[in-house]
């Protein structure tokens, strides 16, 4: 089964509401080329301006993080009521910093998936090993519980529609990168934890210093349907490239 390539840029605490619409339109100058789905994930400040930036043409904008109750007090907080009032398209779940810093569970971020897909907003949810457990041989056991707990009664319709992003923690940020070969073992057991009514139909990205230099390689394995781009989607140009290279 053929899937549409899915490159995505998380900005992480990058970039305000002022500049991201020049940075938004000069990346749209550079051209989104077909056959090849492409998202920005700016902070939720700057939400509003991507989505301004971005009408009329194909790239998609997500929030990189949502609560997952519906409303009430929980200050600081947003919806996803809030995100599609803005015309965002999706969100990024489960960031690795989202894991360390803010104490994301498996369990919070089930409640989370499955309240974005309720509320009709596309799923990126990221999983990944850190450097310990890549060390002592634990990958696919923790890949098999965040997966299986994050999409735990999900159903299979929705579960096809979830993009997920294996970024092992040792290599984001770091410029160490999985070779594609390990890459590609580790999306290929992701993608056999997945029921088979959608296995074949769900994205996985890889993400983890991933730039011009080496995208064409690890995009290249069969079971890598795209990328989750941090530092490199900071640069418009850079970014362009990898898009370039996904299609
Ligand atoms: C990320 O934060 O999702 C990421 C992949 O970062 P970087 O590309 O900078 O390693």
């Amino acid at each position: 089964m053929s899937r549409i390539p899915f490159v995505a840029g998380n900005w992480k605490m990058n970039k305000t509401a002022s500049e991201t619409g020049p940075f938004v339109a000069e990346m749209l100058g550079l051209g989104l080329p077909d056959g090849v789905d492409v998202a920005v994930c700016p902070p939720y400040t700057s939400l509003h301006a991507a989505v301004a930036a971005s009408q009329g043409s194909n790239l998609c904008v997500f929030a990189q993080n949502m609560h997952e109750q519906p409303r009430g007090a929980f200050t600081g907080e947003i919806s996803a009521a809030m995100l599609l009032d803005l015309d965002v398209d999706g969100v990024l779940l489960g960031h690795s910093e989202r894991r360390q810093y803010f104490n994301e569970t498996d369990e919070v971020l089930n409640m989370k998936v499955a309240a974005a897909h309720a509320a009709g907003l596309q799923v990126i949810l990221c999983v990944g090993e850190l450097e310990s457990q890549h060390e002592a041989g634990q990958t696919e056991e923790v890949l098999r519980r965040q997966v299986e707990t994050a999409l735990d009664g999900l159903g299979d319709e929705r579960i096809a529609m979830t993009t997920i992003a294996y970024e092992p923690v040792w290599a984001i940020g770091t410029g160490r990168t999985a070779t594609p070969e390990m890459a590609q073992e580790a999306h290929a057991f992701i993608r056999s934890l997945l029921p088979a009514e959608a296995r074949d139909q769900v994205r996985i990205q890889y993400g983890g210093s991933m730039k011009p230099e080496n995208a064409a390689e690890l995009l290249n394995e069969p079971d890598i349907d795209g990328g989750l781009i941090g530092g490199a989607s900071l640069a418009a140009g850079q970014f362009a490239a990898i898009v370039a290279a996904a299609v």
